[in-house]
């Protein structure tokens, strides 16, 4: 496999982009938006740049890894020879399956069609296709360049051939993959979530204030950030739609959402990438805790 195509510029979909890249892969990078698509190279370019300055890798790796990706603002012409297509776009289902039937009509029949979605049924996404077999779960983790992990998720009908190609393909990326079942939040978000979530509700009881909680976890239980900063980093409408999805697929209350975070997204507080959520991140109060407007 040498030819790739990414679709999504964002947050996760350059990185994925730049991981490739520096692989030695051919990378097309495609997204609808021309300015994420600039914003998403910017972002390589700067990350890059910062792994030199560490020298971690040199200036011709940087420029190498840049020459590996070409830029589309069209799925349809940026997946012409391309061997796997990894689709990092908006969490959306509608937009995840319109965008996997046109995928199914204009790649080659041999295409592994793979997604990064954080919730989203690997099955259902494969099922608006022709061949569910060759539909997988790819899920990198964010800061994509950093983070080791990729969980590999089986839809109902993925083969153990792609299976195993995908498993592989990761390590040759450096990453450590982790295969697991199609059911919803996979391992990763199953497990986080309720924990972000009980934070949050820690929070809206009124059993301690936002730093107060992020230190019992940060000292207590050895993690390095807390959980409600972390919830402000993967973004509070992100933690809330994984929860819903886990909420419809268990029908167990245990994945309700809090209603503070509820609230919270929908007075716009999104967290980091807001400039608010459970921390105030606005240049003037970086990272401000903002707890006592959200005791009760
Ligand atoms: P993002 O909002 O940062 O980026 C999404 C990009 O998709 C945008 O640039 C948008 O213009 C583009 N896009 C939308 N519709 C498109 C289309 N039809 N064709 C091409 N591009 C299109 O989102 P993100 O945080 O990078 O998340 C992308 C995917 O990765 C989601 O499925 C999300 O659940 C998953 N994910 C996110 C994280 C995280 O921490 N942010 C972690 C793991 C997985």
């Amino acid at each position: 496999m040498k030819n790739i195509a990414v679709i999504g510029a964002g947050t996760m979909g350059n990185g994925i982009a730049h991981v490739f890249a520096q692989n030695g892969f051919k990378v097309n990078l495609i997204d609808i938006n021309k300015d994420a698509l600039e914003k998403g190279i910017q972002t390589i370019t700067k990350n890059l740049e910062r792994m030199v300055v560490k020298d971690k890798i040199t200036n011709a790796d940087k420029k190498t890894t840049l020459n590996n990706i070409s830029s589309y603002t069209s799925i349809k012409e940026g997946v012409v020879n391309t061997e796997l297509v990894v689709e990092a776009a908006t969490e959306n289902l509608d937009l995840k399956l319109k965008i996997f039937k046109m995928l199914d009509e204009t790649c080659a029949a041999s295409t592994i069609l793979a997604t990064n979605t954080s919730s989203i049924s690997i099955t259902q996404i494969a099922a608006v296709t022709s061949r569910p077999k060759q539909v997988i779960g790819m899920h990198f983790m964010n800061p994509v360049p950093i983070m080791t992990l990729v969980e590999i998720i089986r839809g109902y009908n993925t083969s153990d051939a792609v299976t195993n190609t995908i498993m592989k393909l990761s390590t040759t990326l450096g990453k450590t993959p982790v295969e697991v079942h199609d059911y919803p939040g996979f391992v990763a978000n199953r497990i986080l979530m309720p924990m972000l979530n009980e934070s949050i509700e820690t929070l809206y009881n009124g059993v301690a204030g936002v730093s107060e909680i992020d230190t019992v976890m940060k000292l207590g239980m050895a993690h390095p950030m807390g959980p409600l900063q972390l919830a402000d980093f993967i973004g509070l409408d992100v933690c809330l739609s994984i929860l819903n999805v886990m909420y419809d697929g268990f029908k167990n209350p245990k994945y309700a959402p809090c209603p503070l975070l509820v609230n919270m997204v929908n007075a716009g507080k999104l967290g980091l990438k807001s400039g608010e959520g459970f921390y105030d991140y606005s240049e003037t109060r970086k990272a401000e805790r903002v707890s006592k407007q959200f005791l009760k």
